[in-house]
């Protein structure tokens, strides 16, 4: 029997990451926690090192970190804790892990993703918004390191699955014309235009079929989920803007399509779990349990699809709109996105400003080409300085 392989989880509090627990507990002969990384949940990652006793747990901030080193002490562990971006980036790159499972939300995931990609890992991509903000630049980094990039949002997950053999995200997708990535329509999917100014960060949360983080929850309110998923998917399977469509699904049993030249449509099907696609990408190209049970296609009876409304989720199309324009456009977009998803959750702009403001960003700052990491960075910091105060400026205006 072969040694298990060593996994790091990063974002292991969040929903991702206790959901790729809930798979690894499944499999103790086939893989072994040896790191978990977060940013402050101390005593939640103190729990799960009790239960899957990591080499390493690092937690961002020096405080929490110092809190759960004395609780892991006084327990008898032998885990080392450490804090920082850096001491993340180092763990994901030692040699006891062989797959890294990146689950930070959002751009502050980007530094540990790159890191585990640089380091040539299997890399299971749940942040998104890591590959969004850099582009090509990431893709680059894969092939130069010979990482594998496996998909775990599901979406995309889906369509790796729905590729011919031996496919890997970055490689040319031979007879493959176009996509289709499936939505659910969110929490608004038939809430009145007139109500979305008023909707609040626990309905925008209330996601119909998924269980998410919040920031994740509100970009599918918002569908600006599926458009930072369009940008995914241009990137990861190296197709045109125009080659990535999206259709509602309120279902969300269909997990997206991949059309080939000669007219087959191939579709990856399930419940909606995340579980199913962590284990396709920890088992890949095998296949192993998930702990989701079967989906009962008579109870599920019936599978819509109807388009997306773009009047009432402007998102959609800013986001297409970025990925057209190419170079830091889509970094822009995503830096903008996310503070203005942070200020609705705090009640400092209403939901349909969440557009506006990415809009107004778009708008003001022009796409320069990315040539290296810091064209990234410098875009990133500058789109969010502009929307920290168009957000400032108009607190009337949204709140
Ligand atoms: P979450 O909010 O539940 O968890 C986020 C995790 O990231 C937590 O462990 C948190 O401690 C950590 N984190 C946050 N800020 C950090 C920082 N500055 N430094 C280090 N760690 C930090 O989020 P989630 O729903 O699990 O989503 C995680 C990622 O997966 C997102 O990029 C999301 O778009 C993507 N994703 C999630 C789902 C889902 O079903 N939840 C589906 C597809 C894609
Ligand atoms: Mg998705």
């Amino acid at each position: 029997m072969s040694m298990p392989r060593g996994i790091a989880i990063l974002g292991s509090t969040g929903s991702i990451g206790r959901s790729t627990l809930a798979v690894i507990a499944l499999h103790p002969e086939a893989f072994k926690v040896s790191v978990l990384g977060a940013f402050n949940s101390w005593q939640a990652i103190v729990e799960q090192a009790q239960a899957f006793h990591p080499h390493t747990v690092v937690l961002v901030d020096a405080e929490a970190a110092a809190r759960a080193r004395a609780a892991l002490r006084d327990c008898g562990s032998a885990t080392l804790v450490e804090s920082g971006e850096q001491a993340l980036a180092d763990a994901v790159s030692a040699d006891n892990v062989a797959i890294v499972m990146a689950a930070i939300v959002g751009a502050a995931g980007l530094q540990s993703t790159l890191a585990g990609v640089r380091a040539g890992k299997r890399v299971l991509l749940a942040n998104k918004e890591a590959l969004v903000m850099t582009g090509r630049l990431l893709m680059d980094e894969v092939r130069r390191a010979g990482a594998q990039l496996i998909p775990i949002d599901s979406e995309h997950n889906a369509i790796f699955q729905c590729m011919p053999g031996g496919y890997l995200p970055g490689d040319a997708a031979g007879g493959v014309t176009r996509v289709i990535l499936t939505a659910s329509g969110g929490p608004f999917r038939t809430t009145e235009a007139a109500r979305l100014p008023h909707v609040t960060p626990n309905e925008a949360c209330a996601h119909p079929k998924w269980k998410m983080g919040r920031k994740i929850s509100v970009d599918s309110a918002t569908l600006m989920n599926k458009g930072l998923e369009v940008i995914e998917a241009t990137l990861l399977f190296g197709l045109a803007e125009t080659q990535v469509d999206v259709v509602v699904h309120p279902q969300s049993v269909v997990h997206s399509l991949v059309e080939y030249a000669d007219g087959s449509m191939l579709a990856q099907l399930g419940a909606p779990d995340m579980r199913t696609p962590i284990a396709q990408a920890l088992a890949w190209p095998g296949r192993m349990a998930s702990g989701v049970q079967s989906l009962d296609l008579v109870a599920v009876a019936r599978l819509e699809f109807e388009p997306p409304d773009h009047l009432r989720f402007p998102s959609l199309g800013l986001a297409r709109a970025a990925a057209r324009a190419g170079g830091t456009a889509p970094t822009l977009l995503n830096a903008a996105n996310e503070v203005a998803v942070q200020a609705f959750l705090e009640r400092r702009l209403n939901f349909v400003g969440i557009a506006t403001v990415i809009d107004k960003v778009l708008q003001r700052l022009d796409s320069s080409p990315v040539k290296a990491l810091g064209d990234v960075l410098d875009a990133d910091a500058a789109a969010r300085r502009l929307a920290v105060s168009l957000i400032e400026l108009s607190v009337g205006a949204f709140a």
